[in-house]
């Protein structure tokens, strides 16, 4: 029995009035052209205005992902509130739970609810104690009742209810308003606020005269209380609800109705709008009946039929699938341009609503499936042209987001804290059905939505649950699927290669080298489309690219003109095709294996070692693939000189690890970078030849490349490589820490690029100061290490440097009596990061070599029985393109003099960098590069200077330089793009330098 509340209260009754309906005010947008039906796809910020509500939420109340069983079942709520609106707030409320014991000793019901007084709480209409803890209610029962026995809990309450940042219920004069998602019901009712638990729920819902109230369900009554003055709306809703759906929406609206007549019947669209925008609202929700038709048609009856579907505007940004009654938050243009969202939230009342998620982990069975929905809308409207047109932006956006500032990558299921309302579990959930559909075909896929949708009606799935229909209605075991796509995260990013051969009378072989180059996500396993087209037709196959590289093989009657991967863009991915007929070697890594030598990982005098290098392939297969080693150095001598590579695919990398080269170094020879050439053949008459240059000899240079994986190290290698220095690397990032032979090096040059944590570790300090101690040099940089390690014994004692904190200044200037700095500037690039400013400790002996213009030290140096540069910005922060200041090739050339004299002198080489006596132009760093690449060239006089890049075709791509340049050492970025600030497109590229009688060309390899 449920015992009215409001049984004293009657006054008078209103019928239900029914508005008249509104005609269509415009033809569906069918009928547009294609360039105007495409501005309507969604804009980026409106995709994140759909999510950022909920996301906000999400982080501001805690909602527990996992499920949790409960000992009752709640099977009905009456919410009876009075709000008194000019007061904000609930005058009265007295709520009802009716609940079935699901254990045969429940002695206590454990409520959600927080916020506003309770009065009174009751069991059975027997008053209660009650316990409440933080946003729990606790009544004891009074008996320890059975499983399947039913009790009703009455809760009376009143007060101004607690409403952060525009959730639970938000009382105000223009609009008052629930939203609740995940889990904010319990903001103004008692209630066991958890998806899983779904009951009916009858609201009488009391408000100041002239207000209406638009609920869920069907309107059952109005009654109009003329002694206090109020008017009760009284909705009733008889299927089953989860809390986060019971929703109020008041106003002074305007309302209107849509019909939707199915089998000879007709359910109502009632909508509640602004009077001032109801034109407007009329016009964006006019498409609802044909989209109830639409999605009626796909997943089943529109699942709330015996009642109503409904619209009422919410001042708050973003639309709420509530159960039969969205609210919107949306603009109202009157143009349809938010016909994506009415669709979206019109396809939750399937998937969220009469299907709900288990717990939150399963949040992408509600909005992937309504994001997806979305697509449907359009291929309802336009065919298959739309479908692909939307589903393309829906990749498109999601690979936006996951690489945008925002993005983050992690799997579908279980989303991190603050990841429920993502693109994760929006575009991207929706991409995924969309490849689930070409996986297991249109009417399989159709299907499996409907049999979800009537197994799990008005209750609830999981993830699993859905899985399982998926692989009943396909007859596929579809682990494969959900382990990669739900489970796993990212997506592949395919490259892919191909050539033909022409086989005479039998046609033309064509190969398809596919390689999945993704980092932080599997290895994925999908079957994908795969065009070639002729002059005469078009071939399409389906091929499964389940490896990290693989080739595809197929013999077509003509000559292909062209080759595409998933051309209907089925799946999400990043794809590029690489223009390549020919293999591509790219030289990865060189390895001196000294084991049986002195073991320091380079070719010392009088060693002999095995030599073994690793090479990527960019390009096409390469088989049966051979090295020959050669040099022209007479301190080196190739031993052996032959290797075995095999196969290498497009994307492998392979090295010559089995068969290595063999060396020999001179016993007697002055350091200096010995240049080898290892020549490749390979089948099909392919040969090229991959430069290359090792130490020999015992460097005095030892780099440590600290930047965390950065590519700094490419800059001080170009540094060091243009002053003609020898210097052995090592990687931090590959090879660890743990130096303990520093001994055998003059310099040790550490830099730690923009790291802010982990810059030296407490081994780290301790073998350069056993090093410095015996007399060794360091030069260390890095705009992080003060913060991190300013406090060590090792700062003060070693560096002699005290840490003042940080600064943004980017300009320094020199030091008075300073031989390197004294009447000089230098310019940082903005890296939008701090510097440390540092002061010297004078006492023992440092000194500042450049100070911030705006005061403090940026670079130290000390010298008693060893000596210390310390710089608190990175080296390659220096400008080095404002011939009028100090370079970072003039200070780093001064640094090195300073601790280890003059510049060397090298085999057939004299010049210090700071008079070339030769033009030259050195090979670019990286090489081959994504982003961008340097390049740097010496000029021995003042000369004019041309620099510009070509394609293979020979054409101009862009300028780069043609200037009057000063003698001296110079570097130039080239950032991929043309002379109109496009990106060009990967492949080969020239640069060539003229000056005076003096022409150089070099070749750049860009991968994008
Ligand atoms: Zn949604």
């Amino acid at each position: 029995m449920r015992r009215s509340f409001w049984a004293a209260a009657v006054a008078l009754v209103v019928l239900l009035s029914q508005s008249p309906t509104v005609a269509r005010v415009s033809d569906p947008v069918k009928d547009l052209p294609p360039s105007e039906i495409l501005k309507k796809l969604p804009r980026h910020e409106d995709r994140e205005l759909l999510r950022e509500g909920k996301a906000r939420y999400e982080t501001l109340l805690r909602a527990e992902k996992a499920y949790t069983p409960h000992s009752y079942d709640v099977l009905h709520y009456e919410i009876n509130m009075h709000i008194d609106i000019p007061a904000d707030s609930v005058s009265m409320a007295a709520v009802f739970i009716d609940c079935r014991s699901q254990t045969d000793t429940l002695t206590t019901v454990d409520l959600d609810f927080y916020g506003m007084i309770i009065d009174s709480v009751t069991v059975d209409d027997v008053s209660m104690s009650y316990t409440r803890q933080e946003d729990r209610l606790l009544v004891p029962l009074g008996t320890s009742v059975s499983e399947g026995d039913s009790f009703r809990v009455g809760v009376y309450y009143h007060g101004h209810p607690y409403s952060p940042g525009y959730f639970g219920l938000v009382i105000d004069p223009d609009v008052t308003f629930t939203m609740c998602e995940p889990e904010g019901a319990r903001l103004w009712f008692p209630c066991y606020d958890k998806p899983s638990d779904k009951a009916t729920v009858d609201l009488n819902i009391g408000v100041p005269p002239g207000y209406i109230v638009a609920s869920n369900g069907t309107l059952v009554e109005t009654v109009v209380s003329e002694k206090t003055p109020l008017t009760i709306y009284h909705w009733s809703e008889d299927y089953p609800i989860a809390t986060y759906l019971i929703s109020l929406a008041i106003s002074q609206y305007a309302t209107f109705s849509y019909w939707y007549h199915h089998d000879g019947d007709s359910m109502e669209i009632a909508c509640y709008a602004p009077p001032a925008e109801s034109a407007n609202a009329a016009a964006d929700f006019a498409n609802l009946p044909e989209m109830l038709a639409c999605y009626s048609g796909l997943f089943g009856l529109y699942p709330f039929i015996e009642e109503k579907y409904g619209m009422a505007t919410f001042p708050w940004g973003g639309a709420m699938e509530h159960q039969t009654c969205t609210s919107w938050g949306f603009p109202l243009p009157g143009n349809q341009y938010y016909d994506w969202v009415v669709a979206h939230e019109l396809a939750h009342q399937w998937w969220g609503d009469w299907v709900s998620p288990g717990d939150w982990r399963d949040i992408w069975l509600n909005e992937g499936f309504a994001t997806y929905s979305e697509a449907l809308w359009w291929e309802y409207l336009y065919g298959d042209w739309g479908l692909r047109s939307y589903m393309g932006e829906m990749q498109d956006y999601y690979l936006w987001w996951e690489n945008s500032a925002y993005g983050e990558r992690f799997p579908i299921y279980d989303p991190p804290p603050g990841r429920m309302f993502s693109s994760t579990e929006y575009e991207k959930a929706g991409c995924v059905l969309h490849m689930l559909r070409f996986a297991v075909g249109d009417s399989n896929f159709f299907d499996i939505l409907r049999t979800y949708g009537t197994t799990f009606a008005y209750g609830n799935a999981i993830t699993d649950d859905f899985q399982e229909v998926c692989e009943v209605e396909s007859g596929q075991d579809l682990d494969w699927f959900f382990d990669q796509w739900i489970y796993d995260q990212g997506y592949p990013e395919y490259k892919f290669v191909w050539s033909f051969e022409s086989q005479g009378m039998k046609g033309y072989e064509v190969n398809v080298s596919v390689a999945q180059v993704q980092e932080n996500a599997p290895v994925f396993n999908m079957p994908m489309e795969l065009r070639i087209v002729t002059a005469l037709e078009e071939i399409m196959d389906t091929i499964v690219v389940d490896q990290a590289s693989e080739v595809f093989q197929f013999v077509i009657q003509d000559e292909p003109l062209s080759v595409e991967l998933d051309p209907k863009h089925w799946l999400l991915c990043e794809k590029e095709e690489i223009h390549a007929t020919e293999p591509i070697l790219v030289l990865q890594e060189w390895m001196v294996d000294d084991q049986l030598g002195n073991q320091n990982g380079w070719l010392s005098p009088g060693e002999t070692v095995n030599f073994i290098v690793s090479l990527e392939n960019q390009g096409a297969t390469a088989r049966g693939m051979t090295g020959v080693l050669r040099t022209h150095d007479v301190a080196v001598t190739v031993v052996d000189s032959t290797a075995n590579y095999g196969e290498l695919r497009f994307n492998e990398t392979g090295s010559n690890e089995a068969t290595p080269f063999v060396l020999s170094c001179a016993a007697d020879l002055v350091p200096h970078w010995a240049t080898l050439d290892l020549v490749i053949r390979a089948d099909g008459a392919f040969e090229d030849t991959v430069a290359l240059r090792i130490p020999a000899g015992d460097p005095a240079i030892l780099l440590v490349d600290d930047d965390g994986g950065g590519d700094e190290d490419l800059f001080h290698m170009g540094l060091l490589d243009s002053l003609d220095r020898i210097y052995v690397l090592h990687e931090v990032s590959k090879a660890g820490s743990g130096l303990d032979d520093l001994g055998a090096f003059d310099l040790v040059i550490w830099f730690t690029a923009r790291q802010v944590s982990n810059t030296l570790t407490t081994a780290d300090q301790e073998s350069l100061a056993s090093y410095l101690d015996s007399g060794g040099a360091l030069l260390i940089s890095g705009t992080g290490l003060g913060n991190d390690i300013g406090s060590t014994d090792f700062y003060g004692n070693y560096l002699h440097a005290n840490w003042d904190g940080e600064t943004t200044t980017t300009v320094l200037q020199g030091v008075a009596g300073d031989p390197i700095s004294e009447g000089t500037l230098m310019l940082l690039f903005d890296q939008d990061g701090e510097q440390d400013v540092l002061s010297p400790d004078a006492q023992t002996g440092s000194s500042s070599c450049l100070n911030y213009v705006t005061g403090g030290s940026g670079a130290i140096k000390h010298e008693s029985s060893y000596k210390v540069f310390y710089l608190g910005f990175g080296l390659e922060a220096a400008r080095g393109d404002n011939p009028n200041t100090l370079s970072p090739y003039e200070l780093m050339d001064a640094i090195l003099n300073w601790v280890l004299g003059s510049t060397p002198v090298e085999p057939g080489e004299t010049a210090p960098f700071s008079h070339p006596e030769t033009f030259s132009l050195a090979n670019n760093h990286p090489n081959p590069f994504n982003a961008s690449t340097r390049i740097t060239f010496r000029v021995p006089r003042a000369s004019q200077v041309e620099l510009k890049i070509f394609n293979v075709r020979g054409q101009e791509v862009k300028n780069l330089l043609d200037d009057a340049m000063g003698a001296g050492s110079y570097t130039l970025l080239w950032d991929g793009t043309d002379s109109q600030g496009r990106a060009v497109a990967s492949g080969i590229y020239f640069c060539q330098m003229k000056a005076d009688a003096f022409r150089q060309s070099m070749k750049m390899l860009l991968l994008r």
